[in-house]
C-alpha cells in the first residue's frame, strides 16, 4: 500500500482499478492473466521483447551511420538492457508465480529498476531511469498492438493517474468511466481541477512524482476531501474508505435540501448564493443544488476544443441557454477570460508564445487588443440581456483606462445594435473583476464607475502572493488564509460599501465553507461557489449572526501568519457549523 498526498481540487471519494496515462496514453487493460495462458503470455512477452530488440538495431544503425557512434551508443545502451537475460526472467517468473498479464508485469519491473535508479544519488544513472521508461513504451506499444486505447474510448469505469491533463482532456472526460483523477502537476484552482469541480469529479492535483510507482489495473483510491491518493490499499483501509464515502454521501444528501432553502443568517440578512458555471450543462448542477442565481458565467470555456471563431450566434444561444433556466434570477456573464491556462487549443490563435502568459496578454487585455472579438461578444449579451436578469462582467480590470475603454465599446456596440434595430438592453448593470492587487488598492476609484465588484480570489492570490496558481512547486506560498489577502478583501469591502456598490466574492476561496464566516464578517453579502458547494455553504450561513460573523473576522484579522488563520477558522466552522465538517 502506498500513500501519496496531494492538493484537494475536486471533493469526494472514489475506488477503483488505476488507468495510467503516459505521455502515449497507454492503457494496461488486464492486470492478471489466465492459469492457461501463462504460456502462451509468455511467449507473446518474449515476441514483443524481440521485436523490440530489432528496432533498436535498426534504429542504432540509422543513428551510427547519421550522427556518429556516440548517438548509436543511447540505441546499443537500451539494447543491452532489453537482452538482459536477467529482466526477461524477472518479467518471466512474474508471469509465472503471479499470473501477471505480460504487459502489466513488464512495466512493474521496468518500473521498479527506473526508481532504484533515480534514487541513486549518481545523477548519471539517476538519468538513466528515462531510458528504461522509453523501453517500457516500446514494449508495451508491441505488447498492445492495436489494444491501446485512448481516454475518449473507455468501457470500463476507471481512476486516471496521469503526468497532467489540459482542460480539453479534462472536459472531455467520461463521467460514466471515469470515478476519480490525480494528476503529477497543477494547482488548487487550476483550470484543470476547476473543471473536475463542474464535472463533479473527484479530483487531485500536485501529487508531485508518483507514476512510476503504478502501473495500471492495481486498486487505487482517490479521497479528493483530504487530496490523498492510495495505491494498492489493504483490507483495512479498503472498509475504512468505504465506510467514509458513505458517510461523505450521507452528509450531502442531507446537506442537499438546505440547498433549496433562503439563504439568510440567523438575524435575518439574506445572503444569495450563486453558482459558478463554464458549461450550459451545469445550470442543472446549479439547479439541483438551490443556486439563486448565476454569479459567474465563465464564457472563455466556449472556445474550449475548437480553433474555429465563434459567432455573435454560438455566443447568443449559449447565454440564451443559461438566461433561460434562471429567468428570474441574476444571471453574470463574464467577458472572455482567455490565456494563461485556459482553453490551450487558442493558444496558437491568441498568445504566439509569450514567456509568462499569466502576466501576458490575457483576458480583457486580449478582448480589448481584438476589438472585433470583444464586440462579438458584447453584441450577444446585449442582446440576450433584453431576455432576463443579466449583468456584464468585465475580468482582470487592472487600471481604470482599461475599464473605461471596455465601457466605451460597450457603448459603442449599443449604439451599432440600436441602429440596426436589433432587439437589445443598455441599461444591464456593469461589474468588474477585482483579482488584480492594484484594482483592490484603487477599489474607492472605480466604486465611482461600476455597479458591482465580483472578488476573484483564484487570481488575486497569485499576483498578491507570487505564486502561479497552477504549479505545485509553490503551492505552499498559495494561501487564500494569507493575512496579506485578508487585509485586501477587508478594503474592497469597505471601500464598495463607502459607494454603496455590491460585492460578491466568486472565486473559490468561497466555496469553501471555512472561509464563509469570514467573508460574511468582512461584509461580503453575496457568494458565488462552484454548484456542488451551495447546500454547504448555505448551511453555514444559515448557522451564524452577523454580530458573531464580525467579531470573528476581527479576531482573524489581528492574527498574522496564514497557519493561525486556517486554524482559527477551521476551529470556527467546526462550533458553528459542526455539520459541515467531514
Ligand atoms: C478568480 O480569479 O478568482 C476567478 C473567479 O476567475 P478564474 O478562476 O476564472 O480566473
Ligand atoms: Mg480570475
Amino acid at each position: 500500500m502506498l500513500v501519496k498526498r496531494g492538493i484537494p481540487a475536486s471533493p469526494g471519494v472514489a475506488i477503483g482499478p488505476a488507468l495510467v496515462l503516459g505521455s502515449e496514453d497507454f492503457r494496461i487493460p488486464n492486470q492478471f492473466t489466465k492459469v492457461d495462458a501463462v504460456e502462451s503470455e509468455i511467449l507473446r512477452l518474449r515476441y514483443a521483447l524481440e521485436k523490440v530488440c530489432r528496432e533498436l538495431e535498426e534504429q542504432q544503425r540509422l543513428a551510427n551511420e547519421r550522427l556518429g557512434q556516440q548517438y548509436g551508443a543511447i540505441f546499443e545502451a537500451h539494447l543491452l538492457m532489453a537482452r538482459d537475460p536477467k529482466l526477461l526472467a524477472d518479467i518471466e517468473s512474474k508471469i509465472r508465480k503471479r499470473r501477471y498479464s505480460p504487459e502489466f508485469a513488464a512495466s512493474l519491473v521496468l518500473r521498479r529498476h527506473a526508481r532504484k535508479l533515480k534514487e541513486l544519488s549518481n545523477s548519471y544513472l539517476a538519468e538513466r531511469a528515462t531510458d528504461i521508461f522509453d523501453l517500457e513504451k516500446n514494449l508495451l506499444r508491441h505488447l498492445l498492438g492495436e489494444q491501446r486505447e485512448e481516454l475518449s474510448q473507455l468501457t470500463a469505469p476507471v481512476v486516471v493517474l496521469a503526468h497532467d491533463l489540459t482542460p480539453s482532456e479534462t472536459a472531455g472526460l467520461n463521467k460514466q468511466f471515469v470515478l476519480a483523477f490525480a494528476t503529477e502537476g497543477g494547482g488548487r484552482t487550476s483550470h484543470t481541477a476547476i473543471l473536475a469541480g463542474a464535472l463533479e469529479i473527484p479530483a487531485i492535483v500536485g501529487v508531485g512524482s508518483f507514476l512510476t510507482d503504478v502501473s495500471g489495473g492495481e486498486t487505487v483510491i482517490i479521497d479528493g476531501d483530504h487530496g490523498e491518493v492510495i495505491i494498492d490499499p489493504d483490507e483495512e483501509c479498503l472498509a475504512r474508505y468505504r465506510e467514509n464515502a458513505a458517510r461523505s454521501k450521507s452528509v450531502t444528501e442531507r446537506l442537499q435540501p438546505i440547498g433549496h432553502q433562503q439563504s439568510v443568517t440567523q438575524d435575518g440578512v439574506p445572503i444569495p448564493v450563486y453558482g459558478n458555471i463554464e458549461f450550459p450543462e451545469e445550470l442543472e448542477h446549479c439547479r439541483l443544488r438551490g443556486a439563486d442565481g448565476i454569479g459567474l458565467y465563465r464564457t472563455e470555456f466556449l472556445y474550449l476544443g475548437s480553433a474555429r471563431e465563434r459567432t455573435e450566434e454560438d455566443h447568443l444561444e449559449a447565454y440564451r441557454q443559461v438566461v433561460q433556466a434562471f429567468p428570474d434570477k441574476p444571471v453574470v456573464i463574464r467577458t472572455l477570460d482567455l490565456g494563461a491556462d485556459k482553453v490551450p487549443s487558442q493558444q496558437k490563435l491568441f498568445f504566439n508564445g509569450q514567456p509568462n502568459p499569466e502576466l501576458g496578454l490575457r483576458s480583457i487585455r486580449l478582448s480589448l487588443s481584438d476589438k472585433a472579438l470583444f464586440k462579438t461578444q458584447l453584441r450577444a449579451i446585449l442582446r440576450v440581456a433584453a431576455l432576463g436578469d443579466v449583468r456584464v462582467m468585465f475580468p482582470l480590470i487592472s487600471s481604470l483606462a482599461e475599464l473605461r475603454q471596455a465601457k466605451m465599446l460597450l457603448h459603442d456596440v449599443s449604439e451599432d445594435l440600436a441602429e440596426e434595430g436589433v432587439s437589445f438592453r443598455g441599461d444591464l448593470p456593469i461589474g468588474m473583476m477585482v483579482e488584480v492587487p492594484s484594482a483592490a488598492l484603487m477599489a474607492d476609484q472605480f466604486a465611482r464607475e461600476v455597479d458591482f465588484f465580483s472578488i476573484g480570489t483564484n487570481d488575486l492570490i497569485q499576483y498578491t502572493l507570487a505564486a502561479d496558481r497552477g504549479n505545485p512547486a509553490v503551492s505552499q506560498y498559495y494561501n487564500a488564509s494569507d493575512p496579506a489577502i485578508l487585509r485586501l478583501i477587508q478594503m474592497v469591502v469597505t471601500a464598495a460599501e463607502r459607494h454603496q456598490v455590491p460585492v460578491t466574492v466568486c472565486g473559490q476561496m468561497s466555496s469553501d465553507p471555512k472561509f464563509v464566516p469570514l467573508l460574511v464578517g468582512l461584509g461580503v453579502r453575496e457568494l458565488s461557489v462552484t454548484p456542488q458547494s451551495i447546500p454547504q455553504v448555505k448551511a453555514v450561513v444559515r448557522s451564524l449572526a452577523i454580530p458573531q460573523a464580525r467579531e470573528l473576522a476581527e479576531r482573524a484579522l489581528e492574527l498574522d501568519v496564514a497557519s493561525h488563520v486556517e486554524t482559527f477558522l477551521r476551529g470556527e466552522l467546526l462550533k458553528i457549523c459542526p455539520e459541515v465538517v467531514l
